[in-house]
């Protein structure tokens, strides 16, 4: 089972200004053939259908607890999307004339839908409103096979969050690439010294794929400096600690990043607020008269 914190793993900036065309380029990270929505189906069933769990453990214990991981980066992205979609001044749209063609703007986004359908929320879609879909998940039974995937996996994400990263100059979504970034590093390495401990091949030697350095990302240098990039969580239970016999102390950080030991962290990131967007009553968010919305929320908290 799973437990939830309601807490962002990162703050994100406010965007500048509303760039629903960037929450759009953002959504490739999100619902696109190697986006979060990608990896986390992959390693959840992979996880789920993990044989001989007890006698593989430091394995299972790698991919249940990456899992867990990203599932906090389908939030994080989705929260960078509605950002940029919503904007920094939502009360400009509150209480707009809904005759007057409020967001006239709107039908000529390039993901029209994230706002006719999804009142500028994020969608299990990518950069072109193609949806997500569960032939992205592969799950053999493998062991060898399924974490190569993953590296495999990890290193074409690797790929779409430094271009979409290229189209971006507003720093919520940079800031999303930028952390993101170092993750995936970190999972790619996990993967391959997981790699490295069952078949003896140093796939390590390959990364980084693409071959580019994080210290060529500035919005990624303090994820390095704190050493995010030697780090992996359990995530919840110290059962999952064992996978520290994969991510071991032995190991080091990849030769392009900055030194240090690998190192298990119990639990998850301290991370960042998650942000408050308020509706717009012309999209009908929460809707177009919330007034009585929010008052019986107010009863019900004061009667509990
Ligand atoms: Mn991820
Ligand atoms: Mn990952």
């Amino acid at each position: 089972m799973f437990t939830r914190i309601n807490r962002l793993q990162v703050e994100l900036p406010t965007p500048r200004r509303p760039d629903p065309n960037a929450a759009a380029a953002l959504q490739e990270l999100l619902g696109g053939k190697f986006g979060e929505m990608s990896t986390l189906n992959n390693y959840m069933f992979q996880s789920f259908n993990f044989r001989s769990k007890s006698r593989t453990k430091p394995f299972y214990s790698l991919v249940a607890s990456i899992t867990a991981e990203e599932l906090g980066h389908v939030e994080l992205v989705s929260n960078g999307i509605a950002l940029l979609a919503n904007g920094p001044d939502p009360e400009d749209e509150h209480g707009a004339d809904v005759a007057d063609a409020p967001f006239e703007d709107m039908k000529d986004i390039r993901s029209a839908a994230s706002f006719l359908h999804a009142g500028g929320g994020a969608m299990p879609v990518d950069s072109n409103g193609l949806p997500w879909n569960g032939t992205y998940v592969f799950t053999t039974g493998n062991l060898v096979l399924d974490l190569l995937h993953n590296f495999f996996l990890e290193c074409g994400a690797r790929m779409h969050k430094l271009r979409v990263y290229e189209t971006l100059s507003d720093p919520t979504g940079r800031e999303v690439c930028g952390y993101l970034l170092v993750r995936g590093s970190v999972h790619a390495h996990s993967y391959a010294l997981a790699l490295k401990k069952l078949t003896g091949v140093s796939m390590e030697n390959l990364l980084p794929v693409p071959n580019i350095d994080l210290a060529r990302i500035p919005e990624s240098q303090k994820y390095l400096d704190e050493g995010s990039h030697r780090r992996l969580y359990t995530w919840g239970e110290d059962v999952y600690r064992d996978l520290a016999a994969i991510w071991s102390p032995d190991e080091g950080a990849l030769p392009g990043d900055p030194p240090g030991e690998l190192e298990v962290v119990d639990g998850h990131p301290d991370g960042g607020k998650i942000p408050e967007l308020e509706g717009a009553s012309s999209a009908f968010t929460p809707d177009y008269a919330p007034e009585e919305i929010f008052e019986i929320a107010t009863k019900l908290y004061k009667a509990m």
